[in-house]
């Protein structure tokens, strides 16, 4: 089997304010950093709203949809801002993470990478927030649940802020386990580790500024990946957000792109145990261009290893 590369051109016309960190550039590179693989390239599909609100209530569908603007932008808190392009990239980013998870349970692949944006995992049941709008790896969770029969699935988290959209999405499902290693204090400021979820099915590993890749290593092995082995899961999903790199300019973790490949084929080796290889990751952050591109290329270079 193979590994899917799902995304969208409509994903570059989500348009940023000049100087925002979460910029159409950063998809480019991406892109053009995966130039060459052999990756079944698929186009993501505009999400269904029967999708959406499986994590958010009408009224949030509606909001976002009605503040699409004709020009210019418009600013829903002070980083999210939405462009005339940004509905589609938004609804197309969440139907991105559907499509792959649809395509790695049908056994058409055996992993997906889903190279869009806007990202997802700051989106709260009501809130767009932190340059998201719409949580897409908790949809997509919840889609693999509710229209597979799947009974446990994992979230894997590594992007350097806390998935703070994605645990207020889940948190009170006990079929979803959520873990996320951040650095703290940073924003949003959520992610102590006394938040556990409804039925202890969240895992928040908070990681203080210059913890570079012994720590991360450890907080790995000794504490995410042990959980998420207990838990069983049927599939994981990853948030890949490539922020944590010592080159980017968001944050201050110390990680290098061999720290990102490194964990990436630790939470291969889980998925294979326990999920038969199943796995779909969804980028997330990364700011530093060159480093973004050099990480997600390492991932995704682990991810095809596994489905050979
Ligand atoms: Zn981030």
């Amino acid at each position: 089997m193979t590994t899917a590369l799902i995304t969208h051109p409509a994903c570059l016309n989500h348009v940023t304010p000049t100087g925002h960190p979460e910029q159409v550039a950063r998809l480019e590179y991406v892109l053009r950093a995966l130039e060459g693989f052999d990756l079944l390239r698929e186009e993501a599909p505009l999400v269904l709203d029967d999708n959406l609100l499986k994590v958010h209530p009408q009224s949030h569908i509606s909001a976002i949809r009605n503040a699409a603007p004709k020009d210019g932008w418009v600013s829903l808190d002070a980083d999210t801002h939405m462009s005339p392009g940004s509905l589609e990239a938004a609804m197309r980013a969440a139907g991105g993470n559907v499509r792959a998870v649809d395509m790695v349970m049908n056994g058409d692949v055996q992993n997906a990478f889903v190279a869009m944006r806007p990202p997802g995992h700051h989106a709260e049941r009501t809130t767009p927030l932190g340059f998201c709008f719409f949580g897409n790896v908790a949809l997509a969770a919840k889609h693999a649940l509710g229209n597979h029969g799947l009974k446990r699935v994992a979230i894997v988290d590594f992007d350097v802020h806390h998935g703070n959209g994605t645990q207020d999405l889940v948190e009170d499902d006990a079929r979803i386990f959520f873990a996320s290693t951040h650095q703290s204090p940073l924003y949003p400021g959520t992610g102590a580790a006394h938040e556990t979820g409804v039925n202890n099915n969240v895992m928040n590993v908070p990681l203080p500024g210059g913890t570079g890749s012994i720590g991360f290593r450890r907080a790995m092995e000794q504490q995410v990946l042990p959980a998420v082995a207990a838990f069983d899961p049927e599939l994981i999903i990853v948030s890949a957000g490539f922020d944590a790199h010592r080159a980017d300019p968001l944050a201050g973790l110390d990680f290098t792109t061999e720290d990102f490949a490194w964990v990436t084929q630790k939470i291969c080796e889980l998925a294979d145990t326990h999920c038969q290889g199943r796995l779909v990751s969804s980028l997330e952050g990364g700011y530093d261009l060159d480093a973004l591109a050099e990480s997600a290329a390492a991932h995704v270079k682990i991810l095809m290893e596994q489905s050979t």
